[in-house]
């Protein structure tokens, strides 16, 4: 079955939950496993807890959510259009942080890894951020 769905929002805390249920809402659709969703669930949470508090730094700005299926996958990208990251290997080594003294712990992109099939990130200085996940359902 191939099927997409684009959702755009204000980066606020308060829209993390509404992405997460969006998000499980259309991944269902795919016959899914009770862990896979909440794996797609945990990694969601992560690139929009990051464009709200370092791509935007608590502040107004836009992050739009596409969703495909594409046979058997399902890929979610999140955009922001922020700050951006100046080196992204650097960003996505376990354990490293910009925002120590927020108690973050540098684990982010790691889960995201961890709970999905893909991660690709892209970002540009000024512009923003792309991350797009990939997860193989049943697989
Ligand atoms: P944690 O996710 O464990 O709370 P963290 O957010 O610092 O901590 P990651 O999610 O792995 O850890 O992100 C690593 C670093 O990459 C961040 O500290 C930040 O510097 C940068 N980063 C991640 N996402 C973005 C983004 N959307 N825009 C700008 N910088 C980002
Ligand atoms: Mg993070």
């Amino acid at each position: 079955m191939e099927n997409y769905m684009k959702l755009e929002i204000p980066a606020k805390s308060c829209n993390e939950s509404l992405v997460r249920a969006v998000v499980s809402a259309f991944a269902v659709q795919l016959d899914l496993s009770i862990e896979e969703l909440a794996d797609i669930k945990t990694a969601v949470s992560e690139a929009v807890t990051n464009s709200i508090v370092h791509g935007y730094s608590n502040m107004k700005g836009t992050i739009k959510v596409v969703c495909r299926m594409i046979d058997g996958c399902i890929e979610i990208e999140i955009t922001d259009y922020g700050v951006g990251i100046e080196d992204i290997d650097t960003a996505m080594q376990p354990l490293f942080t910009s925002k120590p003294e927020c108690e973050r712990s540098g684990m982010g992109f790691t889960v995201m890894q961890t709970f999905m099939d893909e991660l690709k990130v892209s970002s540009k200085l000024g512009e923003g951020t792309v991350v797009t996940m990939k997860k193989r359902i049943g697989g």
